[in-house]
């Protein structure tokens, strides 16, 4: 009998373009994949329902593809030092491959696993699979990693990318004497997301798995995507792909993803065309800034990348706060977009923006809760993305300028001009003129006939003692942020 291979799955939920499981195949038909459910991660008070539920659907579909190849897809629910090892030992595997994560849990996490097998004498084998470059791929002139995002996108765009990785077939999985011997190692049923504790009824903004992945990407390269450039900024428009939690849990491979857009723009007939398709290749450039800057400064998990933001004096309100998770701000278009992510657990890339700026430059909220609640919530939520999103949106990342306010009436004007989102998802306020909507100038009266809640601060006076703040910050950190221009309203 050849060799088994134990694949263990992360966040690469598929069997196509999966670099690891690819050169698994290669080693020996023997392929046996393997999930841990980590207590360590479900057990964090950061966990969306949504999430979970999507991730248990695409095992659900990984499980089918695996059947389909011929092998098994084993779980096991455990401290993964404990649950892997154990396996891995009991079926006799000859190595377990595996895809690196950039994340400090995940990384110190397969540093522990892979000690511990290699001390049994099992090989470990780790690939780099969910970015098109890694991290170490790609550095400035001095081999320093890059911490603004421009150098980077010219750097990463012009290298050449590989192209999707084989499909899992014709393996061979266990016996049944085997697979015995895997339960006694702990191998269980999938659990449902319920079992574990998740409940969450609402359908989800993507079918999990392979499949619902491949065809989300095959609608929007078909169609949105060439326009794009112009759509990605109207959330009441499905102009963006919604392909966030699938390359989160890798449901489809990022290779697949930047071949579809390379045939898009083959395929395309105008400049405006192709400039739409190359705007979001470098959202896909963006995810990869984050995952590299988590990857070369795990530190950023913990808190501000800036020097003004590392004793920023937040008021921190809990009164405030909370109207702003519950969508009762009384300013509509961040109301709205709150509502949108605590009803389908996805939230516009645009109203991420405003209601980010929202918490922390007019409630003076520290955003770190804003990025935890956000993890609560989002069937997307990923610490890189997250946390690069919130701190560009705070002004204490590392992209150093512009100090960006956005003011949420200009953002409704101009993104939502007829307030169609704002009535989706404020449906006390349907009957509300669309020009107060948008103002955010609903009378008293009004709204306390839609029993809708007055605005909580003023804009104008929030954003000018934030400013404050922040200029006492620089001064007393003296911090000179190299870079650093003019500050300015982002309107
Ligand atoms: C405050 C804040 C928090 C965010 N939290 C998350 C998060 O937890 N998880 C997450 O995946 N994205 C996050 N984003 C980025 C972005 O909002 C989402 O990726 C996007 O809205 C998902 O929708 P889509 O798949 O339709 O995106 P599209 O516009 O179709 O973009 C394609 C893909 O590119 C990636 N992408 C796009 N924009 C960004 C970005 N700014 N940063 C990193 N990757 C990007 C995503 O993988 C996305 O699926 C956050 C942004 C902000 C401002």
């Amino acid at each position: 009998m050849a060799d088994l291979i134990l694949f263990w799955h992360r966040r690469d939920l598929r069997t196509a373009d999966n670099v690891g499981l690819a050169a698994a195949r290669q080693r020996s038909p023997h392929v046996v994949g393997v999930f841990c459910l980590d207590p360590h991660l479900l057990q964090r008070d950061d966990v969306a329902p949504a999430r979970v539920t999507y991730m248990i659907g695409c095992l659900q579909a990984l499980r089918d593809r695996y059947q389909a190849a011929g092998s098994q897809l084993l779980i096991v629910q455990a401290d993964p030092q404990v649950g892997i090892v154990r396996l891995a030992k009991t079926l006799g595997a000859a190595a377990v491959f595996l895809n690196r994560d950039v994340e400090p849990y995940g990384r110190e996490r397969d540093r522990t696993v892979a000690a511990a097998l290699r001390e049994q004498g099992i090989e470990v084998c780790p690939f780099w699979d969910q970015l098109l470059h890694a991290p170490t791929d790609i550095a400035a002139g001095g081999g320093q990693p890059y911490t603004v995002y421009t150098p980077f996108w010219r750097k990463w765009s012009g290298k050449p990318k590989a192209a999707p990785a084989e499909i899992l077939a014709g393996a061979t999985g266990l016996t049944a004497a085997a697979q015995a011997l895997a339960q006694q190692a702990g191998a269980i049923a999938l659990p449902t997301a319920k079992d574990l504790g998740f409940v969450w009824d609402t359908p989800l903004v993507i079918e999990p798995g392979e499949a619902g992945a491949l065809e989300k990407l095959t609608q929007f390269c078909d169609r949105a995507i060439t326009e794009y450039g112009e759509e990605r900024n109207f959330p009441f428009h499905p102009g963006t792909s919604q392909l966030s939690a699938a390359l989160k849990f890798g449901a489809i491979g990022v290779r697949t993803v930047w071949a579809a857009t390379v045939a898009a723009m083959e395929q395309s007939r105008s400049d405006e065309a192709r400039q739409s398709i190359q705007t979001w290749q470098q959202e896909l450039a963006w995810r990869e800034f984050y995952q590299h800057a988590l990857f070369h400064f795990p530190q950023l998990a913990e808190g501000p990348y800036r020097q003004p933001f590392k004793n920023f004096p937040w008021a921190n309100n809990e009164a405030y706060f909370q109207a702003w998770c519950d969508g009762r701000t009384g300013y509509p278009i961040v109301d709205a977009a709150m509502r949108q992510m605590k009803a389908i657990g996805w939230m516009h890339n645009r109203c991420r923006m405003i209601v980010a700026s929202f918490l922390t430059k007019d409630l003076l909220v520290d955003g770190r809760l804003g990025e935890k609640y956000f993890m609560q919530n989002l069937i997307d939520g990923d610490l890189s993305a997250n946390n690069g999103g919130w701190q560009w949106s705070t002004s204490s990342g590392m992209d150093p300028k512009p100090l960006r306010i956005f003011n949420p009436a200009s953002q409704a004007k101009k993104f939502d001009p007829e307030a169609e989102y704002i009535r989706e998802w404020l449906p006390e306020l349907r009957s509300v003129e669309t020009a107060d909507l948008v103002a955010g100038t609903i009378s008293p009266l009004e709204r306390d006939r839609c029993c809708y809640p007055g605005a909580i601060v003023d804009h104008n006076v929030q954003q000018r003692l934030f400013k404050a703040h922040y200029q006492r910050q620089k001064e007393e950190g003296k911090e000179s942020v190299e870079g650093e221009g003019g500050e300015e309203s982002a309107e």
